[in-house]
């Protein structure tokens, strides 16, 4: 028990923005070079961002975009996904992924997900139709998604893969990155995500040329140049002055991601030894999971979410309703216990803070309050 006179608890935020840029002289410089150039539109800074992204992740090119969302849209609109098709994805993914989705005029298709939260591989072939155009992949939490059975599967049945990488950055399997096993890959630079910027901002990653220039034309108005139009489109490209913060950042991003994974393994040592009380997803050796998010799973996650809220442990369920059951599912015409293991694990996740500017009193702090709430 606290009492009065004790020191109060150590406040363990979730976010860290503030520790992010701390020294933010450099990219205000840069936004002064801006400024003065005038240089705002698909300037300069957005295509030395793309270079250093697509060089950053092993891909030939990227394409800059409005947010992780317009990403995702923008590829299952360039690969020709459109009304009449259906889309394949996990009904454990972020909201964005299935609005990607509807507004590209497709229906979606959701399929459980595994116990390492992604979707499951054995249950894909059960949801395809005559109408499947794509799968769409989501690195949920990091974790990358069985990529070579999802393109063996796409391969079986004439599929295109697009990735949802939003959450995973510098992920990877057998080495290979996340966002270059399908067609294209689409990233988020969204404040909360790993690699971040001072507003909305995404980013598609694509080994293929063609793909490469629809994706600029649609981007931008589908203008080949400022007088002749290919195709009418739409606007989001990736703000130059987003542009100078990710450039400045991305130089960071191989630190951010191993100290996330070095957090992780100490979390995972600690709850780890709750055997029975705590349940982690299984954690495969060639697979790089980056920890957007440190998941895991108990039977009395309120309860130990108010716990930890009291002791200034900013935990976070992500999320406590999965998409299927959501109102806006509702013209699909899923029910409850379609999707038994993404309802599972909605019921059972809590989320920890896994940042990189995490202290050891920090993370120590953290794992103790887990442990002293079973004990
Ligand atoms: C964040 C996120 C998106 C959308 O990214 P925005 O940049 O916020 O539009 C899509 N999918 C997943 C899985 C995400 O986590």
């Amino acid at each position: 028990m606290k009492t009065a006179g004790q020191k109060p608890y150590l406040k363990v935020r979730y976010s860290y923005l503030s520790r992010q840029f701390a020294e933010i002289d450099p990219i205000l410089e840069g936004i002064r070079e801006l400024v003065k150039s005038g240089d705002f539109t698909l300037g300069k800074p957005v295509v030395e961002f793309e270079q250093k992204f697509a060089a950053l992740l092993g891909a030939r090119h990227a394409v800059g975009v409005g947010s992780g969302t317009d990403a995702l849209f923008l590829l299952l609109k360039a690969v020709g996904v459109g009304p009449g098709d259906e889309v394949i994805t996990a009904a454990n993914t972020f909201v964005a992924t299935a609005g990607a989705i509807e507004t590209a005029g497709a229906k979606i298709v959701f399929v459980d997900c595994d116990e390492k939260s992604v979707i499951d591989v054995r249950k894909i072939e059960a949801a395809i139709t005559k109408k499947t155009k794509a799968i769409l992949p989501v690195h949920w939490a990091g974790q990358p998604a069985d990529m070579p059975k999802i393109l063996a599967i796409a391969k079986k049945h004439g599929l295109t893969v697009v990735e949802d990488a939003c959450q995973a950055i510098d992920a990877a399997v057998d080495g290979k990155r996340c966002g270059t096993f399908g067609i294209g890959g689409g990233f988020s630079l969204h404040p909360l995500k790993n690699l971040n910027v001072w507003g909305d901002g995404g980013v598609i990653i694509t080994d293929d040329e063609k793909l490469r220039d629809r994706l600029r034309l649609l981007r931008n108005h589908g203008m080949s140049d400022r007088d002749s139009y290919a195709f009418f489109a739409y606007n989001s490209r990736l703000d130059s002055l987003q542009a100078v913060v990710g450039n400045h950042l991305i130089k960071d991003t191989k630190w951010i991601t191993d100290t996330r994974i070095k957090n992780a393994e100490r979390l995972d040592a600690a709850l780890g030894r709750l055997k029975g009380k705590v349940v982690l997803s299984p954690r495969s050796k060639n697979e790089r999971h980056v920890y957007h998010l440190y998941q895991f799973f108990v039977e009395d996650r309120d309860a130990l979410l108010a716990y930890l809220r009291e002791r200034g442990v900013d935990a976070k369920v992500h999320y406590p309703v999965p998409l299927h059951l959501q109102p806006a599912a509702k013209p699909l015409g899923y029910k409850k216990g379609d999707f038994p293991i993404a309802e599972a694990q909605a019921a059972r996740t809590l989320t920890l803070p896994v940042h990189q500017h995490l202290t050891d009193e920090e993370l120590a702090h953290m794992t103790r309050c887990v442990e002293d709430f079973y004990s």
